[in-house]
């Protein structure tokens, strides 16, 4: 029996229900929520490039250009010369092979890894990974295994053992919770195990490394130590779409196969346009990503200061483990009446038990602003306590997760 209703009152009595909320008037880090005037706190506009005057620009200039659809897949009669130039830039920006674009990162991961992963092969995916690597990997003919966050013992074991094919697949930064992924060490057990690594850098890149050139630049790892770079241009570059960057063969194959790219319309020609002068941007600006370091610096100062619990994240992801999900969404409410928004991140985004306020810095916020986000943390202190039972053992170690296997 299709009892929608019965799913549906399951989800608001566990706390689970989700609510779109309508931003309007956003403009930078300000926007106004039922009449009210807001603070946002949780976009992954880490830059401040999503309605940066120039990125503007080159939208509606390409728009003017090419109109605003592609019009067919880039197989078909989608593709334009701004897609070579933006695949070639981004190549050349992360001084990989090759780059081939794709229409958002929850596609390219799923057509990367169902496309590489066949019968036979295993991809080994951190638990803490990002939905759309994991639905890659239920998507894959061949077999996914999850390792314990960040559990390199366990990976190494998990190598061990025979497969056609290993491919290990990783956030960079993991998403939800801010901290990096050990790539250095997932680079030697791969090397060791004759592995391919993925790593989807969607939050690094832009914000960590030279240029922005993300966790991998950071980590002195390149195309020989790792073949996949996925990233995003949601976020840093506040744009939208995403790409894969790797070696020719890689990419080629992933251009013949993989179905997220071939069925689907090219994104606009404009967004193509809009991202290249966004990294032009994310490239020469680093005085974006110094102002995010200082901006990081004083709020985790101050939250030690509040006795907040912070999680170990060196990153603009500065997490609030709340625990539970009514406990998260009443500390979202009390800071909504003091005109900052976070939204509370609930089960299965993440682990049962972990829900949490997922605080986010941008280089468009200011010093004061964060003095604000701050205050109101104070003010609504008791209804943070919760994270105290549940905090400790739940931030870098394994957490109990209410995924099930596949
Ligand atoms: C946001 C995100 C994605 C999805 O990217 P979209 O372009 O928004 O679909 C993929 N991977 C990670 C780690 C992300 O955080």
């Amino acid at each position: 029996m299709w009892n929608i209703r019965a799913e549906l009152d399951d989800l608001r009595s566990s706390d689970l229900e989700r609510r779109v909320r309508a931003l309007s008037h956003v403009h930078g880090v300000e926007g106004r929520l039922d009449g009210r005037r807001v603070l946002i706190f949780c976009s992954n506009d880490y830059l401040g490039l999503a309605d940066d005057p120039e990125v503007t620009s080159a939208f509606l200039a390409g728009a003017r250009s090419y109109g605003v659809g592609s019009g067919a897949s880039h197989l078909v009669s989608g593709h334009r010369p701004v897609h070579d130039e933006l695949a070639g830039a981004l190549a050349d920006w992360l001084r990989r092979d090759r780059v081939l674009l794709f229409s958002t990162g929850y596609m390219a991961n799923q057509g990367v890894i169902s496309t590489l992963v066949g019968s036979g092969d295993v991809v080994h995916e951190d638990r803490l990974n990002h939905a759309s690597l994991l639905d890659g990997g239920l998507l894959a003919r061949g077999r996914m295994r999850r390792y314990p966050h960040a559990d390199m013992a366990a990976l190494g074991a998990a190598l061990q053992r025979p497969a056609r094919r290993h491919l290990v697949a990783t956030d960079g930064v993991f998403s939800m919770d801010g901290d990096l992924a050990p790539v250095a060490e997932i680079g030697t057990l791969a090397r060791r195990h004759g592995a391919a690594v993925l790593v989807d850098d969607a939050h690094g890149l832009g914000v960590l490394g030279r240029e922005g050139r993300g966790v991998l630049d950071q980590a002195g790892l390149g195309q020989d130590d790792v073949p996949l770079l996925v990233g995003t241009l949601g976020k840093a570059f506040g744009t939208f779409g995403a790409f894969v960057a790797g070696p020719d063969d890689w990419i080629e194959l992933l251009q013949q196969r993989a179905r997220s790219h071939i069925y689907t319309t090219a994104p606009p020609p404009a967004l193509a346009a809009a991202t290249l002068t966004s990294l032009e941007r994310v490239r020469a600006d680093d005085w974006r990503r110094q102002h995010l370091i200082d901006l990081i610096r004083r709020f985790r100062l101050g939250a030690d200061k509040l006795g907040l619990r912070l999680m170990p994240s060196s990153t603009p992801i500065q997490p609030l483990l709340v625990g539970e999900s009514a406990d998260a969404l009443r500390a979202s409410a009390a800071l909504e009446e003091r005109g900052i928004l976070v939204t509370a991140i609930r089960p299965p985004t993440v682990p049962a038990g972990t829900a949490r306020l997922r605080i986010t810095l941008s280089a468009a916020h200011e010093q004061t602003q964060v003095d604000r986000l701050l205050a109101a943390l104070d003010d609504i202190r008791p209804l943070l306590q919760g994270g105290g039972r549940h905090a400790r053992n739940n931030i870098t170690c394994e957490r109990a997760d209410t995924t099930p296997e596949p």
